[in-house]
């Protein structure tokens, strides 16, 4: 495997605990890693208008998830803090609003067997479910399917949980030369050649550059986001998008999607921006102390849907690619590491290959 970002580690974590002989070759925290700088939500509602395959794959994730954080508590005694008690996203005006009522009723149309409920709530009825909401707020839309974790210890969880399958991990172990053949890998990293019979690309934005190696095709670019971090104050707000509470208190505000090539800084006009929103959100948070500011980037596909896919030229060799890596890790832990272990990635995940990005442009 290469990468132990949180793709990678999932995939690690759901290959070990099969029974696999897994060995994770990681360039570790000096590498840019979204794993790091993420907000930590088990996010369902806005995923996969017009695309049913990944509305059901983020559900299933989201379903799986109260298992996989009990198993690695378990496992691992890390706990995650994972919680499922629904997700408001708030709307300041009402285009926004309706918006997101559009949305929401093209997920509940598409949805079929599933059944995808949502509100759409007015400014009082919202007031009467979360009362620090400033007189600005229009309303929100709730579906109860939304739910968060702290994405660090997901991170360590994972890594703790692999090693407790037996796995190995390399870390500082930068991927420089991948010399593929079917079924036959012989990968360096850090001087040392490794063998494998499988290769598991997930690398974040290093996937790029490594994919062709493979007979993968990773089209991949960065987006910043950027978020703010306050002093822990009492329990006060429920699950929103864009503001959340951690189980020690501190509320991280985020996050913002910027076109900034790699460059990593926090901007303050796009972080007192953040603020200003958050303040017209929910008042009381103008009392509140920030403590801290990060960016880190996000990694996006042209269409913005995950890739999967198996090398056609190089059978045995997987690449896995998302820009909602904690959203998903329960779907990577379980039914792709499955996939990954059987040797096939089922139909259902056919849409994600990236040979959707083959398409001629029109002249
Ligand atoms: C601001 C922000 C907010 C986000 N919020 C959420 C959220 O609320 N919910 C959600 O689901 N997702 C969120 N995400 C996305 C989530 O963090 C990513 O989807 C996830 O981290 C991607 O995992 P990854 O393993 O693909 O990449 P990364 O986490 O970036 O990890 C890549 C790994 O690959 C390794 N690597 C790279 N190149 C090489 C190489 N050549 N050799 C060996 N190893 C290599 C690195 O060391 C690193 O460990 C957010 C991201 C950002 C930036």
């Amino acid at each position: 495997m290469i990468g132990g970002g949180l793709v990678g580690a999932a995939i690690g974590y759901g290959l070990a605990r099969q029974g696999l002989k897994v060995t994770l070759l990681d360039e570790g925290d000096v590498a840019l890693r979204a794993a790091r700088g993420n907000f930590g939500l088990v996010w369902v509602q806005s995923k996969g208008p017009g695309v049913p395959e990944y509305q059901h794959w983020t559900r299933l994730s989201s379903d799986r998830w109260p298992g996989l954080a009990a198993e690695l508590r378990e496992t691992t005694g890390v706990d995650c803090a994972h919680e499922r008690r629904g997700g408001f996203a708030i709307c300041l005006t009402e285009d926004e609003l309706e918006q997101r009522r559009q949305m929401l009723e093209v997920l509940r149309r598409q949805a079929g067997a599933v059944e995808f409920e949502y509100e759409i709530l007015d400014h009082g009825a919202l007031a009467r479910r979360v009362p620090l909401i400033g007189p600005e707020v229009v309303g929100a839309s709730y579906t109860p399917y939304d739910g968060a974790v702290h994405p660090l210890y997901l991170l360590r969880a994972l890594h703790a949980g692999l090693l407790r399958h037996g796995a190995r991990y390399e870390p500082n172990a930068r991927v420089n030369a991948v010399h593929a053949a079917p079924h036959d890998f012989r990968i360096e990293a850090r001087g040392t050649a490794h063998a494998a019979p499988r290769l598991v690309l997930a690398a974040g934005l290093g996937s790029r550059e490594l994919a062709p190696l493979a007979g993968l095709h990773a089209p991949l670019r960065p987006v910043r986001g950027q978020i703010l971090a306050t002093e822990r104050v009492a329990p006060a707000i429920p699950l929103t998008q864009k503001i959340r509470q951690m189980s020690e208190g501190a509320l991280l505000i985020g996050d913002s999607f910027e076109e900034a090539g790699y460059d990593d800084s926090t901007a303050p006009q796009v972080l007192s921006a953040l603020a200003a929103r958050a303040v017209r959100t929910f008042p009381f948070l103008r009392e509140v102390q920030l403590v801290r500011s990060w960016a880190a980037l996000r990694v996006m596909s042209p269409d913005g849907l995950p890739i999967y896919e198996q090398s056609a030229r190089f059978p045995g060799a997987f690449l896995a690619s998302c820009h909602s890596g904690v959203t998903l890790a329960a779907a990577h832990a379980y039914p792709y590491a499955e996939a990954v272990a059987r040797g096939a990635l089922p139909d259902e995940l056919a849409r994600f290959a990236s040979r959707r990005f083959d398409v001629p442009k029109a002249a």
